[in-house]
């Protein structure tokens, strides 16, 4: 990797290209049927029958990797598994980004997350706001733009308002920052909005375009961790390169790849298909409760609803065991709570806990 194929590498942090990378012992297994060389025990522990649990898993599983590169309609060496899409936000922030130096952008209110990993880095976050109705305004982000900017964030659907950014903004984006930046499209609850394209269908043409999925919201496998980075190779090779050896627990592996079975897929569609419908239930009842003010227009499995005293209503709701985030410390989200759609039920209860007595089932 000392001379990029990829123009946009002349961005990363040369010290990791220039790093000999850890190579480990699974990745040398090769044909092998008696493993000494990962000091592994040689016997299963208890209870495993037959999951091969003593030994390290593939640093990259390679069944996963290829249902998840079917799944989201991209080449095997495109996907980088791991430990859900947190891990690749650091990944990326610690490759791209050199302490005191290099910056991201983002478009608050946003996932946290983002700032918390540049930070750690010790690299500066950077905020172009988002505007009035929370629609992304390409050319506040563009404007913010310097030469230290490396990554750029782009949350659709947002979390926490639940808006779309369109894929022509994201194009945009692309754009502008041909070769100096990469634009990172975090798409964790892109499942929920319908048929709203995916910023992968943009990769052939922009190879400085990042996707982020994960299995841990509409796949219901938040408990499993797995997450997927899309990208150009070059891009996900050296993000291997910084990856800890074996990120992908093989428990995990297996879940995933039951969880994308064809059977996992048609009941994951049908889940989905049961969220929209109760958060457009719940978007159209909560605006009679008593306090709320506003019901933002969500594509994702959640709405961020604004309230006369969201302390008050979020209390109301604990005492009626039912726990919502507390989304006031982001800006332009003074008051507002976000509510995660869940069952039928579940629905029910938090509207008869607002008040809404005649909604309950
Ligand atoms: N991105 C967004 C926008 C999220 O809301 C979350 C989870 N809250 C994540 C990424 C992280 O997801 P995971 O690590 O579970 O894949």
């Amino acid at each position: 990797m000392t001379t990029p194929r990829l123009k946009l590498l002349e961005r990363a942090r040369p010290e990791i290209m220039a790093m000999q990378p850890y190579s480990s012992a699974r990745m040398e297994a090769g044909q092998a049927t008696i493993m000494l060389n990962a000091n592994e025990s040689p016997w299963a522990p208890p209870g495993d029958d037959d999951c091969g649990l003593n030994r390290y898993p593939d640093p990259q599983p390679k069944a996963l990797r290829m249902r998840l590169a079917d799944l989201y309609g991209v080449a095997a060496e495109q996907v980088l598994v791991g430990r859900g899409s947190d891990e690749a936000i650091d990944l990326l922030v610690r490759a791209f980004c050199r302490e005191g130096r290099d910056t991201i952008l983002i478009s608050p209110p946003t996932f946290g997350m983002y700032a918390v990993a540049a930070r750690t880095q010790g690299a500066a976050v950077i905020e172009a706001p988002l505007a009035a109705d929370f629609a992304v305004d390409a050319d506040a982000l563009l404007a913010k733009v310097t030469d230290s900017t490396r990554l750029v964030f782009v949350c659709t659907p947002n979390n926490p308002t639940g808006a779309l950014v369109p894929l022509p903004t994201v194009e945009r984006l692309a754009t502008a920052l041909r070769d100096r930046a990469l634009v990172v499209v975090d798409e964790a609850y892109l499942e929920f909005a319908g048929d709203a394209p995916s910023a992968t269908g943009l990769l052939d043409r922009y190879d400085n375009v990042a996707v982020l999925r994960t299995l841990s919201k509409a796949y219901a496998l938040a408990g499993a961790r797995v997450g997927t980075l899309i990208a150009h190779a070059d891009v996900v090779a050296l993000l291997r390169r910084i990856q800890a050896p074996y990120p992908v627990p093989a428990p995990c592996a297996d879940a995933a790849l039951a969880a994308l079975s064809a059977q996992g897929i048609a009941q994951a569609r049908e889940r989905i298909a049961i969220l929209r419908g109760e958060r457009e239930r719940l978007a159209r009842a909560l605006p009679s409760a008593r306090g709320v003010l506003a019901v933002y227009p969500s594509a994702a499995n959640f709405l961020c609803v604004r309230f006369a005293d969201a302390q008050a209503a979020y209390r109301a709701l604990l005492a009626a065991g039912i726990v919502v985030r507390d989304v006031g410390r982001y800006p332009q989200l003074a008051d507002c709570l976000r509510i995660t759609i869940g069952t039928p039920q579940e629905n029910a209860a938090l509207l008869g806990a607002l008040g809404l007595r005649e909604a309950v089932a």
